[in-house]
């Protein structure tokens, strides 16, 4: 059973994946961080995110990076949505991610293209969205929480500087599944955007209550 959670970035879609990794029992994989560990790994490397060869030069990086609280900042989410538009890139992470959606039992996997690239046959799909303000405001206070000063206009502006990478990028933009639910977390809380996920992930699979 392979449950597929996309959406742009702070539409909760991480939050909610996790929730539904615990609900039906699967193995859970952030796929954002592989993106994020490879810009990174530019970055350390004294490379350009926007240099397709280095990029694909640190698609290599060993798993232990994937832990690392640097992976959570600006920098990272920056230089992540800049290798992401490589299809040098996409196709080298490729393999990892059907890897981790092929285990015996499903997995749940978050990022931008799960429903439509790397496991369009899904028994699943979600796609989270909210407002680019809320958002905004969501990763403002994570990030005070992780100590990482930003101001929410500058979190507002990289919101959608990123949003209109991820979406006009010409390799695997962010886009919704044709028979991916659609979940606009906007107006609700983290407990709401979670039960309405269970609900529509369970009627999906057959296994609900409604
Ligand atoms: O989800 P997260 O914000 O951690 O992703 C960081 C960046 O990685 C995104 O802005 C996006 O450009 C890229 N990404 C992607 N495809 C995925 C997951 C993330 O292109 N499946």
């Amino acid at each position: 059973m392979i449950i597929a959670v996309d959406g742009p970035a702070a539409s909760g879609k991480g939050t909610i994946a996790k929730a539904l990794a615990r609900r039906f029992g699967l193995p859970h994989l952030d796929t954002g961080l592989l993106y994020r560990a490879t810009g990174i790994g530019v970055i350390r490397a004294g490379g350009d995110p926007a240099d397709a060869g280095a990029a694909l030069a640190a698609c290599g990086f060993d798993d232990a990076l994937l832990d690392e609280p640097e992976l959570k900042g600006e920098a990272a989410s920056n230089a992540a949505s800049i290798v992401s538009a490589h299809p040098a890139v996409r196709a080298a992470l490729l393999d990892r991610q059907r890897g981790f959606a092929a285990q015996p039992r499903g997995a749940v996997l978050d990022g931008r293209d799960i429903g439509t690239v790397i496991a369009p046959q899904a028994h699943a799909k979600l796609f989270v969205t909210a407002s680019p303000e809320v958002r905004a405001a969501r990763r403002h206070a994570e990030l005070a929480r992780l100590g990482m000063a930003a101001t929410l206009e500058d979190v507002l502006a990289d919101i959608r500087a990123r949003d209109a990478r991820d979406a006009g990028r010409s390799s695997a933009p962010l886009r919704r599944a044709e028979d991916a639910d659609l979940l606009d977390t906007t107006g609700l809380d983290i407990a709401a955007a979670i039960a309405e996920a269970v609900a529509l992930a369970e009627a999906r699979l057959g296994c609900g209550r409604r």
